[in-house]
């Protein structure tokens, strides 16, 4: 039996995080409103308005251009792509065509064995988003709000291997749309929309069966699945002996099914032309070197960097540059923290990281900031107080916004590492428990844990456990 290997490219739709849409001043983001509460005339096409690019679109989408390694062009088009639908008034999209924004590119996908694949983007182009269409009791109804909203159309070439792959692609671009902070990328708001195509050829083989289509996986989840089935599907129908139909299928999350669009995907002629209305595109040297200057550190070359500069494991360094305002953070307490940065990186993926889940927020809005989150590190450092009281530190500075070190004084956490008062509650402890040293004397030596247990509760805590241990083992071997 032949192996079959996959082969699959990604078209995504990328909504910017701009104020207002892409020719009107509407509010661009219309989640939760009500239907046809962000338009005006220009949005939705009536007779005698003119469309006025919104610059910021240009700057999000060639920062993103430029993240992708993709060459930014001086000049470019918008283009009328013509089709009718109820959705879209205008009769035709603004989009871009054979002049876009932006040519070539790639995005560097980590793979499991070390190594990194480029994979290329075959278009990037800006265009207006169109309305949503709603079946409701019988009733088509539409809501314009979509209309107008920006989109980045990113499409790679046909370089990934597997529904893992397709996956990690998303999950990358994912991460790297938050890192510019140029969109939310919530997939399930349809932030980030992803279509695959899909086919498969015998191993080492150059030529591929026809290809499918899969519209509107709408989670990172859903494009693994909904991949991974048509394989399998295609494999099945190529080992049966059958033919391959260019079919366009939709995934049914919920049901965990392929469904039959439609049969044969006719290149529809959409009559491109520049779009009359609007000058082209130019972005001088100028404005490129202004955009260009917005363009952060990337999330792998800082996980590089972090390996190197830090000494850090993959393992961190990976989750620590997930998110950019946590790689900031790191990098700050670090720096405040000027010791061990491993140190760091432990306090922070344990019980920070939980802290900001719990608390569903992200690492750059935290009243704990990065200095006092090396303060508290240092505190347990020099014995100030121990490891427990310092995690516990951590939430109280959450809470009040007070520094670690006044939280420290004014409820009186300071470790209590003074031989006499541990001496004290040693031997209180000793004298109210007749049965656990018997059994210790008895040999039982085991649970001097318990014993050690006994004596931070009386001292709420706060005693030094490695002190009062030793203390203890003297006071039973009498
Ligand atoms: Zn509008």
């Amino acid at each position: 039996m032949a192996e079959y290997e996959a082969v699959i490219g990604l078209e995504t739709h990328i909504q910017l995080n701009t104020i207002t849409k892409i020719f009107c001043s509407c509010k661009a983001d219309s989640w939760e409103d009500p239907p046809n509460s962000n338009i005006c005339p220009v949005c939705t096409g009536l007779p005698g308005v003119l469309p006025v690019m919104n610059k910021a679109v240009v700057e999000k989408a060639a920062l993103l251009a430029a993240a992708m390694h993709a060459e930014i062009q001086p000049l470019s088009y918008f283009d009328r792509k013509n089709y009718f639908y109820p959705d879209l008034p205008k009769g035709y999209q603004i989009s871009q065509y054979d002049m876009p924004l932006a040519r070539g590119g790639y995005l560097d996908l980590p793979m499991p064995d070390g190594t990194t694949r480029p994979v290329t983007i075959e278009k990037l182009h800006v265009e207006e988003d169109a309305g949503k269409t709603k079946n409701e009791d019988g009733y088509r109804l539409i809501d314009f709000n979509r209309c107008g909203v920006p989109l980045v159309e990113m499409v790679t070439g046909p370089d990934l291997r597997s529904a893992d792959e397709a996956a990690q692609y998303i999950i990358r671009l994912r991460q790297l749309l938050r890192w510019l902070e140029i969109s939310e990328a919530n997939m399930e708001k349809g932030h980030l929309r992803c279509d695959a195509n899909v086919s498969i050829r015998p191993e080492g083989a150059q030529a591929l069966f026809t290809k499918t289509e899969i519209k509107n996986v709408n989670s990172i989840v859903a494009v693994r699945d909904a991949i991974q089935t048509e394989i399998e599907r295609q494999t099945r129908e190529v080992e049966a002996g059958n033919e391959i139909e260019a079919w366009t299928l939709e995934w049914d999350e919920d049901s965990g099914v392929l469904r039959k669009m439609r049969s044969k995907e006719t290149e529809a002629d959409y009559r491109y032309f520049h779009e009359p209305d609007l000058l082209p595109i130019r972005v001088d040297e100028q404005w490129r070197a202004d955009i260009l200057a917005q363009l952060p550190e990337l999330p792998l070359e800082r996980r590089a960097r972090f390996i190197e500069q830090y000494d850090l494991p993959e393992y961190d360094a990976n989750i620590l540059t997930e998110e950019r305002s946590l790689s900031d953070y790191f990098e700050n307490a670090a720096a405040a923290y000027a010791a061990d940065p491993k140190r760091v990186s432990n306090w922070l993926m344990n019980d920070v990281l939980r802290m900001i889940n719990d608390r569903d927020t992200k690492a750059g809005d935290l009243a704990l900031i990065p200095e006092y989150l090396a303060e508290i590190i240092k505190l347990v450092d020099s014995g100030t107080v121990n490891t427990s009281t310092g995690k516990s530190l951590l939430e109280k500075v959450e809470d009040t916004g007070k520094s670690p070190s006044q939280i420290v004084v004014d409820e009186g956490l300071a470790q209590v590492s003074d031989e006499d008062s541990i001496r004290v509650i040693c031997a209180e402890v000793i004298d109210e428990n007749p049965e656990p040293v018997a059994s210790y004397k008895g040999g039982k030596t085991s649970i001097i844990g318990w014993f050690v247990g006994q004596v931070m509760r009386k001292s709420q805590g706060k005693a030094d456990p490695q002190m009062a241990k030793a203390m203890l083992e003297e006071l039973l071997a009498e």
